[in-house]
């Protein structure tokens, strides 16, 4: 039986503030960065104030040497390791393949997480997977890790032994619009139902937002420890990440002009002033009643880090007076609670700023159209049923195939993989409109509306389904589990699929 995890025993204990640390394999097998990690690891055994370190698979979709490798080595240093486990690189037998070696090895602590955008690497940008998105992988992990005879109709654990795996996802209350945001925190529950067992914010600083969080979550039910992120850049990644060049990670305006300053005057670039404010964070969060936090950034070594934690700790009891210095976030932004103007943080009521979407319910035609011929229980559905049976079964079948496609590609831009959800996702295309073919929500990285990957070029595809759909039909969609797609049923007709049982709707009763 694998020991019992302290991480995990952490996260349980609400009197324990647990603190991780993160660690970014380098794009070698060798050199000074696994010594450096190696020296972090001892450093913090020794120290017995982190509960693990995580490390970083691939990060921002460059090729790196994978978490296992140095988990292992750090893992036997005596700290417990955190692998992220993303589905950018990766198909979902891999992912199994993966998941069980890491059992073998001890390796049970996971971040799940769909991934950045893949980058360039060997002779050009490699092939995007998104085999399955996050949701889709807490799913296969909870399955994995369920106890024989727990769910009978589920095939993949009757032979298997159990896995034990701690299951951590990654939410971002960093979001200026309420299409994205709503869509953050809903998906969120989605993460929760497919079996999360503790969160992780994405970077930011501003602590009404990261209140916003706990608020909603309290609020809508949803009772998981949440790790805040405390993440010290350097100049030159705090201005990546205000240009917009790193995916979900944002620096609003007027906290990249005051980072800016300390760096112009001060000898040491700004550095200490960094460290400042991330131990100023790290009260905060802490204040605000979060579980714990998750400490990062580029160059930060374990001398660093302890002073971060010691000053954390003298700011313990004023930690209301040093939340100005973080405040950065566009009082314009979405909001979900209103202010509170005695504390600059949130009230427990709703925000009035809650009709900034401009709903746009534009589908009456596509929605009349699916439900007169796809509707069995009416006599046009039925026929259509039957027409479409028919014909699958001579020679008009490839003309069939030929025609959906045609007509779903001129409307809705059909990437033909046979098992259609257009009804869904508000009439748009996730494995058009998507470029990650997420099905259950969101990826972390949107901007403004914009997509991560086409930025100010195309709109992210949940910003259009929540203004299509509305809050109400949005948070019952991102609700409803979809399967991963079935690649046997690629290019194939999905009204036949459909008609046959064939595609999602059958696996979903
Ligand atoms: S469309 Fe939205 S969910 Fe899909 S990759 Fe772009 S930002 Fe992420």
């Amino acid at each position: 039986m694998p020991a019992t995890s302290i991480f995990k025993k952490s996260l349980a204990d609400k009197n324990d503030f647990t603190l991780t640390f993160e660690l970014v394999p380098a794009r070698s097998s060798r050199g000074g960065v696994y010594r450096r990690a190696l020296e972090f690891a001892d450093s913090a055994v020794a120290d017995g104030r982190l509960r693990a370190v995580s490390i970083t698979e691939n990060a921002g979709g460059h090729p790196a040497a994978s978490p296992e490798v140095m988990g292992t080595e750090i893992r036997e240093r005596g700290l417990e390791v955190i692998v992220h486990l993303s589905c950018k690189d990766r198909n979902r037998n891999q992912m199994e393949s993966q998941l069980f070696s890491w059992d073998r090895i001890g390796l049970r602590n996971l971040l799940v997480i769909a991934g950045d955008y893949p980058q360039r690497g060997y002779r050009g940008h490699p092939k995007p997977v998104f085999d399955l998105d996050s949701v889709q992988a807490l799913d296969l992990i909870s399955r994995l890790n369920c106890q024989q005879g727990d769910d009978r109709r589920n095939p993949m654990v009757r032979d298997l032994a159990p896995t034990s795996f701690v299951k951590g996802v990654a939410v971002s209350p960093f979001k200026t619009t309420e299409a994205e945001l709503m869509g953050q925190y809903w998906k969120l529950h989605a993460k929760a139902a497919a079996g999360a067992d503790y969160v992780i914010t994405q970077v930011g600083y501003d602590p009404r937002k990261f209140q916003e969080l706990l608020f909603f979550m309290e609020k809508t039910g949803l009772d998981l420890p949440v790790l805040g992120n405390v993440f010290v850049p350097t100049m030159k990644v705090a201005t990546l990440m205000h240009e917009r060049k790193i995916p979900g990670c944002v620096i609003p305006q007027p906290l990249f002009r005051r980072m800016r300053d300390e760096s112009r005057a001060a000898p040491d670039r700004g550095r200490a002033a960094r460290l400042e404010r991330a131990a100023r964070l790290l009260a905060v969060l802490k204040g605000l009643g979060y579980a714990g936090a998750h400490i990062g950034g580029p160059g930060l070594g374990f001398a660093d880090l302890s002073t971060i934690l010691d000053r954390a700790e003298a700011l313990a009891d004023v930690w209301t007076e040093v939340m100005d210095d973080l405040a950065s976030w566009p009082v314009s932004a979405f909001y979900y609670f209103a202010r509170d103007p005695e504390s600059g943080l949130n009230l427990r009521k709703e925000s009035r700023s809650r009709t900034q979407v401009e709903f746009r319910r534009s589908q009456p035609l596509s929605k009349l159209i699916h439900r007169v011929f796809f509707d069995r229980r009416g006599m046009s559905g039925r026929m259509f049923s039957r027409l479409c049976l028919a014909l699958d079964r001579g020679r008009f079948a490839p003309a069939l195939n030929r025609f959906e496609y045609v007509i779903k590609l001129l409307f809705y831009g059909c990437r033909h993989c046979g098992d259609c959800t257009l009804e869904e996702t508000a009439f748009l295309c996730p494995q058009s409109g998507c470029a990650k073919k997420l099905l259950n929500g969101p990826c972390g990285g949107s901007r403004d509306g914009w997509c991560e990957v086409f930025p100010g070029v195309k709109r992210c595809v949940y910003v259009r389904v929540y203004e299509r759909l509305g809050m109400t039909a949005f948070v019952n969609r991102i609700r409803c589990f979809l399967i991963p797609r079935d690649w046997a049923l690629d290019r194939t007709s999905s009204w036949v699929n459909f008609f046959k049982g064939r595609d999602h709707h059958n696996m979903l009763k």
